[in-house]
């Protein structure tokens, strides 16, 4: 049954609310924005059909209620999460359906089910999937103690609710689990309500590899390439691309085998994303699952010429999936830079108001953002302003497209990543794609010590 959506509340704000709008046009949907009072003067509102106000409390937009009782007053028929905030709170997907709301995501007991990520370890285990060694749920010290002494330090301790890379530690030693478990704990249980922690081992030298997926509700699972996000900084991704400079058609294949095999099994639909880890052995083992739409979703859309919002929005409305195969065959390369609020030497958060801003008018280039001269940055929300994203023939071509991109880029009123972003994207090791996960933080430590500036 095709349910057609014609009004989409969106429940974010910022370059992703922009980016749903976007397609909204396209479809010839009116789309609904939401606001807080800082952002009453903010570009989605600005751009919205309609546009309701979520009451001066700057985390409105974590107001379930709110959120579910605005979107029936504004006669919405569905609604889309963005990423981040309520995206994958299976409470909000719930209310939302139960309100006779279409959900554009995956099922609110699918969300539930693979909340927990050390849960998701125990089904992908129990499936032949591989997962890095570790507990199968989550721990208390007692039992983090005993599987650290079989699986080996060092051990990650990580939030089992957790994401954008919070909460994760190394413990080196028994002494040191001891030490940091109980820190972690209390700062998991007031960062993400409720969460417990589960350890990993902690593999050195890793590549982050992840695969899109599209899941329909005709069952048909398809996956739409890799992205490498292997340039990460603190455990978030800072510079994303696809395909994957290292992997092979061979390893291709393993990838959306496991991860097709675990999207069927837990009866995943909408789009999704598998995150893997990579050793230096060339084995792979599944980390997480997303349960949403990716900020790095638009190198996948470049190089596969897929709107991978529309097809969240088709499937939500029951409509088959017109992509029949998994994708092998890809168009060129595609490189996301992730633009930061901040003061790149200090790496601190500048919010502030944008003074006047120059977009770049190079080629093969897409830009999502929400700035305009006078729009303010408010120092509540994750100061990611903007992505760039640039597209080549050649991984080469992207990169001088992308750095080209940046070059002209300019944002005045606050300090912003960029500078960093070109030094970045400059290196030998990005430029031979010869990197590891914690290549950035090595990076930018020794820069740290010979006391280098960003121009
Ligand atoms: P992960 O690394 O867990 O896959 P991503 O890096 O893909 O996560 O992005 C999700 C993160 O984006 C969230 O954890 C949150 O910190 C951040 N975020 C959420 N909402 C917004 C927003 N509107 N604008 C910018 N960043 C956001
Ligand atoms: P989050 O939910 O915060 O995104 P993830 O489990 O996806 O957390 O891990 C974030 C990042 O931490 C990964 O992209 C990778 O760089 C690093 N990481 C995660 N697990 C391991 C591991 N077992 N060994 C080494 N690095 C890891
Ligand atoms: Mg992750």
């Amino acid at each position: 049954m095709v349910d057609r959506i014609n009004r989409l509340l969106i429940a974010n704000r910022g370059e992703i609310a922009v980016r749903i709008i976007k397609t909204c046009r396209k479809l010839g949907i009116e789309a609904i924005a939401v606001y807080t009072n800082v952002d009453s003067d903010a570009m989605h509102v600005k751009l919205a059909d309609e546009a309701y106000s979520l009451g001066s409390d700057p985390y409105g937009y974590l107001d379930i209620d709110k959120i579910v009782s605005v979107a029936k007053k504004a006669n919405a028929d569905a609604v889309h999460p963005g990423y981040g905030f309520l995206s994958e709170n299976a409470r909000f997907a719930k209310a939302v359906e139960d309100s006779g709301m279409i959900w554009i995501g995956p099922k609110w007991s699918v969300i539930e089910l693979l909340e927990s990520k050390s849960m998701v370890r125990s089904i992908a285990h129990s499936i032949g999937v591989p997962i890095v060694p570790g507990s199968l749920g989550p721990v208390t010290l007692e039992e983090a103690r005993k599987i650290a002494e079989e699986i080996g330090f060092p051990v990650l301790i990580k939030a089992d609710r957790g994401g954008g890379g919070r909460g994760i530690r190394v413990a080196n030693s028994l002494d040191e689990l001891e030490r940091l478990f109980p820190i972690a704990l209390k700062e998991v249980e007031t960062s993400f309500k409720g969460s417990k922690l589960y350890i990993e081992k902690f593999l050195p030298k890793v590549r982050h590899i992840e695969i899109q997926i599209l899941a329909d509700a005709h069952g048909n699972v398809v996956a739409l390439g890799e992205r490498e996000c292997s340039i990460q900084r603190r455990y978030q991704k800072v510079i994303e691309e696809a395909p994957s400079p290292i992997i092979t058609d061979d390893d291709r294949r393993k990838l959306y085998e496991y991860a097709i095999k675990f999207m069927k099994h837990v009866k995943y639909v909408n789009a999704g994303t598998i995150e893997f880890i990579r050793d230096e052995k060339g084995n792979f083992y599944l980390i997480e699952v997303n349960k949403r739409i990716q900020v790095e979703h638009p190198v996948t859309e470049a190089i596969t010429g897929i709107d991978i919002v529309e097809q969240q929005i088709k499937i939500a409305e029951g409509r088959e999936l017109e992509i029949k195969d998994s994708i092998y065959k890809f168009n060129g390369h595609a490189i996301e830079a992730r633009v930061y609020a901040e003061d790149p030497d200090r790496m601190l958060p500048s919010p502030g108001k944008i003074m006047w801003v120059r977009f770049p008018n190079t080629k093969n280039v897409r830009i999502d953002h929400a700035l305009a001269p006078g729009v303010d940055i408010p120092p509540f929300y994750d100061p990611m302003i903007a992505k760039v994203i640039a597209w080549g023939s050649t991984r080469e071509e992207a990169r001088q497209n992308l750095v080209n991109a940046l070059s002209n880029f300019e944002i005045s009123g606050i300090k912003t990543s960029i500078p960093l972003l070109i030094e970045i994207l400059s290196t030998k090791e990005f430029i031979d794609g010869d990197y590891d996960t914690l290549f950035l933080g090595r990076y930018l430590e020794q820069r740290r010590s010979k006391g280098v500036s960003a121009k």
